[in-house]
């Protein structure tokens, strides 16, 4: 069960800071592909930087986690204007834990926000942190990517959780 979320929603932006509070999170620790931008990070997904802005505005501090290079990460995380952990591992642990305390906050008052479950939440479950699912806005079309959304497919449909991809 280590790759079932806590929640589900449609996307990041659907997130507020009444279910944050709620939830006792203070941190959103935040996969950038499929859940903040497309394309590679060329393109941001609608909403987004005003939602950003509306954390930022509630004391809710925001930092990106994610597997790609630091060097492609920089200019994806200078326009998104948040820090970020890059080669982090995902589903291991230890780039969540990083995460959390460069933010100096418990990694139990930390959520991962992301579309994968093979990798964002189970890493995040697997860290200790709160999980947020998100559906993941355009599919990838490499062979590896097929599998790993074939798999996702198949474990959503046990949770009893939406599947629109
Ligand atoms: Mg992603």
């Amino acid at each position: 069960m280590f790759t079932k979320p806590n929640i589900q929603l449609q996307s990041a932006t659907d997130i507020t800071v009444e279910l944050l509070n709620k939830m006792n999170i203070t941190c959103l620790i935040l996969d950038v592909d499929n859940t903040l931008c497309i394309k590679k990070g060329e393109i941001i997904l609608d909403g987004v930087m005003n939602w950003l802005s509306d954390m930022h505005s509630a004391g809710i501090k925001l930092i990106i986690l994610s597997n790609a290079k630091p060097k492609r990460m920089e200019g994806i995380a200078k326009k998104l204007g948040l820090p970020f952990v890059g080669l982090g591992g995902k589903p291991l642990p230890f780039g969540y834990k990083r995460a959390a305390k460069r933010m100096g906050v418990s990694i139990k008052n930390c959520a991962i926000v992301g579309d994968q479950l093979l990798t964002d939440i189970l890493g995040g479950n697997l860290a200790g942190c709160k999980t947020i699912l998100v559906c993941p806005v355009e599919l990838e079309n490499s062979f590896g990517f097929k599998i790993k959304r074939g798999i996702e497919r198949k474990l959503l449909k046990k949770y009893n959780l939406k599947c629109d991809f």
